[in-house]
Parts: structure tokens; C-alpha cells; sequence
């Protein structure tokens, strides 16, 4: 959109340099865009790709408001191997007369903006225009998880799968895998068997999943990707016993999912990232209930460590020190007043720091923000009991109706959050009753009709300052 604006010399200038005439000494800044499935990876892609192609709505992208971007478009990316993200897909699905949200991340993608800066300071004047290639590889955050596996054995990776499975979040769902693994635990292998395991512990997985726990591996059999229905996932812990038979067959398989599907995803594209953005629901967890924030503040720890490998991990000499920043950010901050949005980051900041304690990480530049990519709310100020609610109105997804809502206040002291989180998950948890003082509720909100007139860019929260701190330094 914004491109058309733009003088036709400066397109075929970014094009030129695609083509490879000064391509080689192009800088290039590649950007790593996960987080959990439902997290908003797909929606923030979308509307910062948007915000950054037609540039009506980045504020406090520097470069920007300097008017030193002089051209962006899409290009074709150097990577022709991996699909390319839907850009023009998901825009369609939320500017069409019945907006509605894109459909969400399965699989690893790749978009590249071009751009044509003038270099900002002294500098500027002083050199010719600059360019800068933005590669985003957007891929499901559960593939992460799946780090930690490349330094387990299968015997290992079994007893601590069996162990957590007797937390209290998780004993509920686990049930019919666990008996299932009892019965076939010293059996001869039976590829019925395993593909029976296999599919008990898919669905423990994914009922824990359901209940808003984070941290779940193997990753692919939450979100396969190309694997879907494949026997690569045709495998599951079994508890201890010799190593014949079932458990020596799942063992080759355990074996061969980290050396054919775990290892290629980290060294292919993982470790090419140069930064990296970790979305975050956390108004999700924080409704969920004490296990879920518990859950989240165990998992974020496994995601940093990935970021910034140990020196002995097989990581480190594919990844260098090459992540220099990341940004955490917990999404759909517009589903909350704009009057809580410093609680929202206080709380992911506190969880962050924590992990960053935990997980002894140095070196990169880390940050924690609110965000929403898409502003589906106006905020609306309503009196009950002679108190001013701040309320936010939107279209309820699931009635189609528009509705003020108050979603509760959210605490206003992190380590209350993060000490009721750990409790709770020790006392067991009544959902049926607040855990939270303020009683906070999540909800769901369509997507808004989006004008977008030129220079108009979707409406969203914060999203040029996440852009700002991940690029802004190189445009
Ligand atoms: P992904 O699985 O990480 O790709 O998640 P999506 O980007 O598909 O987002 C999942 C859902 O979260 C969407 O369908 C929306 O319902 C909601 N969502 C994501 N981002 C936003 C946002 O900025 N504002 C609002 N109100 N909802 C959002």
C-alpha cells in the first residue's frame, strides 16, 4: 500500500538491490516472531508488516517520525525453501467487509520488507541513502520447548515426563495415557501399540494444554506442522523397565525425533535469528487460573535458555552470540484499559526477570511490553454503584454483539500475582472462584472494521515502540 506513494526510482532502487546488484553488502536484520499457539503471532506479523508498509501509525519508530524511511515493500525473500508467511492473506481476512481474525501460525514462514532509509545524525548527511532487508520467521513457540530434549535420554526424558504428569494440574488428564503405559510398559513392539500410546499421550498433552499450561514437549505433537498423522510421532515415554521390545522401538523413535526433526528446525532456522519477539497471552494464563502464570513462569526459564545456550549445549556453536535482543510482549493488552497496561507489563516483567535469574542469561537486551497488534476495543468509562468502571467496548466474538465490559482490575503488585500463582498450584486451585483480588476475566473480541485510508495504518497498542526496540536502531 504505502509503496505505491512512493516514487517509482526508489522501488526499482530496493529492487535492483534484490536482484543482487549491491544485495551483497545489504545489511539484513532477521527477526524471530514465536510464542504459543493462540499467542497473536500471526495478527502482529500481519499488522506490523501493515503499520510498516504504509507507515500512517509508528509514532515511536524514530526513523519513522524523522521521515527517514523513504520506500518499504515486499520482496522475495533468499529463502525459497521454507513457505512464506500470508501476508496478503491475513490482511484480506481482517479488511474484508466481514472482518474477521487471520488464520493462526502451524508451521515456520518467512516474509522479507525492504527498505530504503536516510541514515539518521551527522552520518546521514554525509552518505548515501541506506537499505535495510527485515527477514521475519514466524514459528510456533511450541517448537522451543523441544530444546531442553537434546540432552535427554529416552529414559530420562521418560521419567520426568511420568513425574510431572503427577502435579496436581496435570493428574487429571493424564489418566488414560499413564494406564496405557503400565499395560504396555515390558510388551514386544506393536506398531498398534505405539501409534495407541502415542495418541493417549497427544491427548494428555493437549488437555493440558486446554487447561492453559505452557510448558508441553515434544512441541510437534502439539503443532505438527508438515509432521501431521506422520509416524515420526509415533512414540511416548514408558515407565522404567529393560530396554527391549516396545521401549527399545520408542527409543529409536524418541532418538530419531531429536536428530531429524528437533535438530534441523534449530540449526535450519532458529539459528539465523537475529532477534527475536516472544509473544505472550498472558491475559489468558492470568484467567486460567495460579497453575497456568505457574506454568508460564516455569516455562520462560526453557525459552531464554534457548535464546542463550549454555557453552556445552550443541546449540552454541550453531548460534553464536548472535540473538542481541529480545522482546517479550503480552498481547491483546487492548482487551484491558488502558489504566491496567502498567500492571499487564509489571507482571511479565517480574516473570521475566525471574527467568532471566533463573536461567542465568546474560548478554542480550531484553525488554517486556503490553501490546495489541490489533486494537478490536474502545475504551468507555461506565458507573456503577456511583464508581467510574473503566470499561472496554468491543464485538463479543461469540454473540456478534457489542458490549462495555469491565474486566476486572489486575493486581497491582507482581509478586503477589507470581506468589498466588505458586501457592495455588500447591493447594489445588476452585475455578469456579477468583484467585485473583480484582476477579480479572478474559474474553474474546472481533476483529474492528478497519478503514484504511492512505497513510492509515491498522490501530494497535504500543506496537511501533515493540517495533522501535527490535529494529529501529538499523533503519
Ligand atoms: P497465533 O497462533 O500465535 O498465530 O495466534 P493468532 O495471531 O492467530 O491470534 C489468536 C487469536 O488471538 C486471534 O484469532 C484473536 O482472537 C486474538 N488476537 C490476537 N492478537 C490480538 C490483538 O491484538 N487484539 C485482540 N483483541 N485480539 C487478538
Amino acid at each position: 500500500m504505502g509503496i505505491f506513494d512512493i516514487a517509482d526510482d526508489l522501488s526499482r532502487w530496493v529492487e535492483d538491490a534484490q536482484e543482487g546488484l549491491s544485495g551483497l553488502t545489504e545489511p539484513t536484520l532477521r527477526l524471530g516472531v514465536t510464542g504459543l499457539s493462540r499467542a497473536g503471532k500471526t495478527v502482529f506479523i500481519t499488522s506490523l508488516v501493515a503499520n510498516l508498509l504504509d507507515r500512517g501509525r509508528m509514532l515511536h519508530l524514530e526513523a519513522q517520525a524523522e521521515g527517514r524511511i523513504l520506500a518499504a515493500a515486499l520482496r522475495p525473500g533468499p529463502d525459497r525453501e521454507t513457505p512464506r508467511f500470508d501476508f496478503e492473506g491475513h490482511r484480506a481476512a481482517l479488511l474484508g467487509p466481514e472482518p474477521h481474525w487471520p488464520s493462526s501460525t502451524r508451521n515456520v514462514s518467512t516474509l522479507r520488507v525492504s527498505f530504503r532509509t536516510r541514515p539518521g545524525g551527522l552520518l546521514g548527511s554525509l552518505t548515501g541513502p541506506g537499505a535495510l532487508h527485515l527477514d521475519i520467521t514466524d514459528y510456533p513457540g511450541e517448537w522451543l520447548l523441544d530444546l531442553p530434549l537434546m540432552s535427554q535420554s529416552y529414559a530420562e526424558w521418560s521419567a520426568k515426563a511420568l513425574a510431572e504428569a503427577e502435579e496436581p494440574a496435570r493428574a487429571p488428564h493424564a489418566g488414560e495415557w499413564l494406564r496405557l503405559a503400565h499395560d504396555l510398559a515390558g510388551k514386544p513392539f506393536e506398531e498398534t501399540d505405539a501409534r495407541a500410546l502415542s495418541a493417549a499421550f497427544t491427548a494428555y498433552l493437549d488437555a493440558c494444554r486446554e487447561a492453559g499450561l505452557s510448558g508441553l514437549a515434544p512441541g510437534r505433537f502439539l503443532m505438527p506442522g508438515e509432521l501431521e498423522g506422520s509416524p515420526a510421532l509415533a512414540f511416548a515415554p514408558l515407565p522404567p523397565g529393560p530396554r527391549k521390545g516396545l521401549r527399545s522401538e520408542l527409543d529409536r523413535r524418541f532418538e530419531a525425533y531429536k536428530r531429524a526433526v528437533v535438530r534441523p528446525f534449530f540449526r535450519d532456522h532458529f539459528a539465523k535469528i537475529d532477534r527475536q519477539v516472544v509473544l505472550v497471552d498472558l491475559l489468558s494464563a492470568l484467567d486460567a487460573g495460579p497453575a497456568a502464570v505457574e506454568d508460564l513462569r516455569r516455562a520462560l526459564p526453557k525459552i531464554l535458555e534457548a535464546f542463550r545456550p549454555g557453552e556445552r549445549s550443541w546449540l552454541a556453536p550453531l548460534l553464536g552470540r548472535r540473538i542481541d535482543r529480545i522482546l517479550f510482549a503480552a498481547t491483546k493488552a487492548d482487551h484491558i484499559h488502558h489504566t491496567q497496561h502498567d500492571r499487564l507489563t509489571a507482571i511479565l516483567r517480574a516473570l521475566l526477570r525471574e527467568a532471566e535469574d533463573r536461567a542465568a542469561f546474560k548478554g542480550a537486551k531484553t525488554r517486556a511490553m503490553a501490546v495489541a497488534a490489533i486494537r478490536a476495543t474502545t475504551e468507555q468509562e461506565v458507573m456503577r454503584d456511583g464508581r467510574a468502571l473503566p470499561c472496554v467496548r468491543g464485538t463479543l466474538a461469540e454473540t456478534g454483539r457489542e458490549a462495555a465490559l469491565f474486566p476486572g482490575d489486575l493486581p497491582e503488585s507482581p509478586s503477589e500475582v507470581l506468589e498466588a500463582a505458586r501457592h495455588g498450584t500447591e493447594r489445588g486451585h476452585d475455578p469456579a472462584r477468583g484467585w485473583l483480588e480484582g476477579g480479572f476475566r478474559a474474553m474474546t473480541f472481533s476483529p474492528p472494521k478497519l478503514s484504511l485510508k492512505p497513510g492509515d495504518g491498522p490501530p494497535h497498542v504500543r506496537l511501533d515502540r515493540a517495533a522501535q526496540f527490535l529494529l529501529g536502531d538499523k533503519l
